[in-house]
C-alpha cells in the first residue's frame, strides 16, 4: 500500500504509509480546507509504553507534516481506574519523548455538559432510549456473530418518558449500574458494536476532575468521536481493534449537529513486540504482584522503564520509524529495538572500565605502592572523544568468568601458565591461585612484564585475549542490575488457551551484583550511559548514579537473525 513519488531513476524517493496517505488524499480532495488535525487519546489509567510511544510519534509527525495541530486528550471516562498521577506521568513522559501538543491539554472530562446535552437531542429524536434491564441481560441480548440479537422490551419508549427517566437517572433516583441510556440502531446489524450500544451508565464514583458532579458517565463509544469533534480533530488515527467500532463512531457523528467539519477515524496495527507484553492490565498486574519494582523498573517495557534502562527517546523514535505503519498486526523482534539502541550509544557512549563480578588479581612482581597512569581510548567511533588516564597498580579486580583454574577447551582467558592483555596496560600471567574451602577461587597471583607497557609487546609476542580490569585501591563502588528477557517466552502467554502471559514470566530476569568501576566512573551523571569495555552499555540509574543497569549486550543479534532468515 505503499506510493512512490518521484521514483524516476537515480531520483529519491518518498514512500508513504497508507494512514499519510488518507491524509494527503484528504488535503488534495479539500476535505479539510487542507488543515490536519490528530490526537494522542490515553487513558490516565495506567503509564505509557512503547505501544503507545508508536502512536504518539505517527500522531504528532503526521499533524507536523502539514502544519497542523496535534493535542493530547485524556481519555478520563471511566474514574474507577483512572488516576491524576497518570495524567502527571503521561505528560512528563510525552515531554521526554520529545514532543510537545499545540496547546492545552485536553480531557474527555471537560465535555461531560456537551455530551449529555446530546445524548438528549439523541432521545428528543427517538434514537436513544432508557433501558432498566441490568448489564447482563442487556449484553446477553446482543447474541453473537450469526446469533440474532434480542430487542429490549424499553426500546419504543417514547422520547418524552426516556427523557424524564434520563434526567432521573443524571439526578440520582436510581442505582448504581440499574439503568443504562442506550442508542436506538439495530439488533440485528452484522456489526455488533451497532446492537444499540449502550452510551451512559450509572457509576457513583468521584472522578479526579469533575468530583462528585456527575454519576452518569459516558462509555468510550459514545465520548470518543464526539470528543474528537469538539476539539476539531480531522484525522482521528487509533489501532485495529477499534476497526469494528468505526460504523458507530460514524453512526453517531452523522446523527448530531456538530460545531466543525465531521471526524473520520482510520486504524493502524498495534505494535507488538517478541518477549514483551503491551498490555496495562499485564503491566499493572506486574506491578502489583510485585514481580517488577514499579511501573519504571527497568525490565519494564513503559516509557519510564525504558528511560531507566537507557534507552534514548531518538533511538525509540528511529526503531518506530522503521517499523512503520501497517494495516496488519504482526509482531517485530525485540533484537531490533536493542540494535537501534546498540547503534545510537555506539556513535556517543563513553568507553569505560568496570568489573561486574570481582575477582581479586595480585601482581606479585609489582613494586609496592607504586601507581602508573595509563592512557585509555575514551570512544573509538568518536575521534574527538579523546583518552583518559587509568591507574594501575599490583591489586586489580578482574571478572571471575575470565580465569579459570581448569580450562574448558578453547577457554583463551586468564588460567595458570597463560598470558594475556590487561588491556592498554601490561601483559600478565597467572601463577598460582587461591582457593576457599568451598574450592572457589578467591584470588589470583600474577606476574606482569614491565616491558609491555601500554599493551604490547617489544619482541613481538602475541597474546590470544585482552581482558578488562580495575585498580583495586582506586575502584568506585556501585550496584550493577544485568538482565535477561521478562518473559521468556517469544509470545508470552500463547500456546495453549489457558495460558498467561505471567506464566512465562523470566524468573531470573535481574541479577544484581557488587561491581567494581574505574575512578572516572564517578562523575557519570544520573540517566548517562556508557560502555563497559567487553560488557555492554550501562545507564546510570536517572534517580541514583551509584546504580547502572544493563541496557544492552555489545553483540548485534539482530543481524544474526537477519543471518539465520536469510540462510
Ligand atoms: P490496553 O493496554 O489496556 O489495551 P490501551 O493501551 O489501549 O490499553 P489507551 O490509553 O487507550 O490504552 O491508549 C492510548 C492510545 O495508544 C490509543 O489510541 C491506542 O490505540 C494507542 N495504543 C495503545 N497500545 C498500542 C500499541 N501497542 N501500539 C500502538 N498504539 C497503541
Ligand atoms: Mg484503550
Amino acid at each position: 500500500m505503499s506510493d512512490e513519488v518521484g521514483s524516476e531513476e537515480g531520483e529519491a524517493f518518498e514512500s508513504l504509509d497508507f494512514i499519510r496517505e488518507w491524509v494527503r488524499n484528504d488535503n488534495e480532495a479539500g476535505t479539510y480546507g487542507g488543515r490536519v488535525q490528530t490526537r494522542f487519546p490515553p487513558e490516565p489509567n495506567g503509564f505509557l509504553h512503547i505501544g503507545h510511544a508508536k502512536s504518539i510519534f505517527l500522531n504528532f509527525r503526521l499533524a507536523e507534516e502539514h502544519g497542523g495541530t496535534c493535542f493530547l486528550r485524556f481519555d478520563d471516562t471511566n474514574p474507577e481506574t483512572e488516576d491524576i498521577s497518570y495524567v502527571d506521568a503521561i505528560k512528563q513522559d510525552l515531554a521526554w519523548l520529545g514532543v510537545t501538543p499545540s496547546g492545552p491539554d485536553k480531557f474527555a472530562s471537560d465535555y461531560f455538559g456537551q455530551l449529555y446535552d446530546w445524548a438528549e437531542d439523541l432521545i428528543n429524536k427517538g434514537l436513544a432510549y432508557v433501558d432498566d434491564q441490568d448489564a447482563e441481560t442487556i449484553s446477553a441480548q446482543r447474541g453473537g456473530f450469526g446469533q440474532p440479537g434480542v430487542e429490549s422490551p424499553n426500546r419504543d419508549r417514547p422520547p418524552e418518558e426516556n427523557l424524564g427517566l434520563f434526567r432521573q437517572m443524571r439526578d440520582g433516583a436510581f442505582d448504581d449500574g440499574s439503568m443504562a441510556l442506550r442508542a436506538k440502531i439495530d439488533m440485528q446489524s452484522d456489526n455488533m458494536w451497532l446492537r444499540d450500544p449502550v452510551m451512559y451508565r450509572i457509576r457513583r464514583v468521584p472522578h479526579h476532575r469533575t468530583d462528585s458532579q456527575w454519576i452518569l458517565y459516558p462509555t468510550y463509544d459514545w465520548a470518543h468521536g464526539q470528543s474528537d469533534a469538539i476539539e476539531g480533530v480531522t484525522h482521528s488515527v487509533c489501532t485495529l481493534e477499534f476497526a469494528d467500532h468505526r460504523a458507530l463512531y460514524d453512526w453517531f457523528l452523522d446523527q448530531l449537529d456538530l460545531p466543525s467539519d465531521q471526524p473520520r477515524q482510520n486504524e493502524f496495527a498495534r505494535l507488538n513486540i517478541t518477549h514483551t507484553v503491551l498490555s496495562k492490565r499485564v503491566l499493572r498486574t506486574l506491578v502489583e504482584e510485585g514481580h517488577v519494582d514499579g511501573w519504571d523498573d527497568a525490565r519494564m517495557p513503559t516509557i519510564r522503564g525504558l528511560r531507566r534502562r537507557g534507552y534514548p527517546a531518538a533511538a525509540i523514535e528511529a526503531f518506530v520509524e522503521r517499523i512503520g505503519v501497517a494495516k496488519t498486526n504482526s509482531v517485530v523482534e525485540v533484537e531490533l529495538l536493542e540494535s537501534f539502541v546498540r547503534t545510537h550509544h555506539n556513535k556517543s557512549a563513553l568507553r569505560r572500565m568496570a568489573v561486574v563480578k570481582p575477582l581479586k588479581l595480585t601482581i606479585t612482581n609489582w613494586p609496592e605502592g607504586h601507581v602508573v597512569m595509563v592512557d585509555a581510548n575514551n570512544n573509538p567511533e568518536d575521534p574527538d572523544a579523546g583518552t583518559r588516564q587509568v591507574p594501575f597498580t599490583g591489586e586489580l579486580w578482574i571478572e571471575q568468568d575470565d580465569f579459570k583454574l581448569d580450562p574448558p577447551p578453547k577457554y583463551y582467558r586468564l588460567t595458570p601458565g597463560r598470558e594475556v592483555r590487561l588491556r592498554s596496560a601490561f601483559f600478565v600471567t597467572a601463577t598460582d591461585a587461591v582457593v576457599d574451602d568451598d574450592g572457589n577461587v578467591i584470588e589470583v597471583l600474577a606476574t606482569y612484564d614491565p616491558a609491555t607497557e601500554g599493551g604490547s609487546s617489544p619482541d613481538g609476542r602475541k597474546v590470544k585475549s585482552t581482558m578488562h580490569w580495575v585498580s583495586a585501591p582506586h575502584a568506585v563502588d556501585a550496584t550493577v542490575h544485568s538482565y535477561d528477557r521478562l518473559f521468556t517466552a517469544e509470545h508470552p502467554g500463547s500456546g495453549d488457551e489457558d495460558r498467561q502471559p505471567l506464566d512465562d514470566l523470566n524468573p531470573a530476569s535481574r541479577e544484581t551484583t557488587q561491581a567494581k568501576l574505574e575512578p572516572a566512573l564517578a562523575d557519570v551523571a544520573p540517566g548517562q550511559v556508557v560502555q563497559f569495555e567487553r560488557l555492554g552499555y550501562f545507564a546510570a540509574d536517572v534517580d541514583d548514579a551509584r546504580v547502572f543497569h544493563r541496557t544492552v549486550g555489545l553483540r548485534d543479534e539482530w543481524a544474526n537473525i537477519q543471518k539465520r532468515k536469510k540462510s
